[in-house]
């Protein structure tokens, strides 16, 4: 009789989940409080450990997705908690913490601003990288800045960030901040509303739709950060967006016709042109 370990890897395959051997892996991994790399397909797994494991695959086979599954995602080189409240975070994102830190290298103390942080991964995870530098991360969703306020604890970096539940399309917003950053990254909503009925189960269910709603036709969030971010930046500060695909030279005209400066558009590893690099021009008088 096939391992119970190869059952599940069948039955993930067979609603087209796209790695099954390494989602069973995971799970097991879970179940066994052991390490992924621990798990091969005939070890021994007691009655109670596979109720677990059946209970995790039932929610798997309605396409609820892994991260969510489990309550937690590696990102970039931490691991996040992860509940329905926030965006998965997604490896497309981890080419906005790497060219984040490019920049960041050379400036020192830097204080960086995170516009709808979600589970905290971008820059929770530039500060974990950078110990001299200090955050703020904003929300509209309370309830996602609790969870992100628990991956800082985790990652022993509380003292050094700071949590405001608001909205960027809030009037009195630069008010709320009342500081001026080095740096400003964002992944926002990006997604056009009608869109988003098109978008994987595993998407469209259980991110919050407050993450992905980017308006009528997904620049709605751009818009708006593009008005406030010169005056949210110091001179020479830089601005770091990711962008849907196919969105990333509309969201940089966005920005250039409100002040800022295109520095560089990177792709990630597949290719998309997913992070925009934007910086505020230093003053004339300041320059010569
Ligand atoms: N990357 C997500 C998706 O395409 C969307 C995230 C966002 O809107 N910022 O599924």
């Amino acid at each position: 009789m096939e391992s119970f370990f190869l059952q599940v890897v069948q039955k993930l395959a067979a609603a087209q989940i796209e790695s099954p051997r390494l989602e069973t892996r995971l799970m097991f991994a879970e179940v066994l409080h052991r390490l992924p790399s621990e798990i091969f397909q005939d070890i021994t797994i007691t009655e109670e450990e596979k109720k677990k494991v059946e209970d995790m695959l039932e929610q798997r086979l309605k396409h609820k997705p892994l991260d969510k599954i489990l309550g937690h995602k590696e990102f970039y080189k931490y691991e996040f908690k992860v509940t329905e409240d926030v965006l998965s975070p997604r490896q497309d994102t981890e080419i906005l913490v790497e060219s984040a830190l490019e920049i960041l290298q050379n400036i020192s103390k830097a204080y960086i601003l995170d516009l709808g942080c979600g589970s905290g991964c971008i820059i929770e995870s530039l500060l974990k990288d950078l110990p001299s530098a200090r955050g703020c991360a904003v929300d509209i969703s309370d309830k996602a800045l609790i969870l992100a306020a628990e991956n800082a604890d985790n990652l022993e970096i509380s003292e050094r960030i700071c949590f405001l539940n608001a909205s960027w399309f809030d009037t009195d917003f630069i008010i709320k901040i009342g500081e001026k950053f080095d740096m400003i990254v964002s992944n926002p909503p990006y997604i056009p509303s009608a869109d988003i009925d098109t978008l994987d189960t595993e998407v469209k269910e259980y991110d919050p739709r407050l993450a992905l709603d980017g308006g009528e036709n997904g620049y709605d969030s751009y818009a708006q950060i593009a008005r406030i971010a010169p005056r949210l930046l110091q001179d020479g500060g830089y601005v770091l967006l990711e962008a849907g695909i196919g969105q990333a030279e509309k969201i940089a005209d966005i920005f250039i016709a409100n002040g800022l400066r295109l520095r560089k558009i990177v792709n990630d590893l597949s290719g998309i042109a997913r992070c925009v690099i934007l910086q505020k021009a230093v003053a004339e008088n300041k320059n010569s």
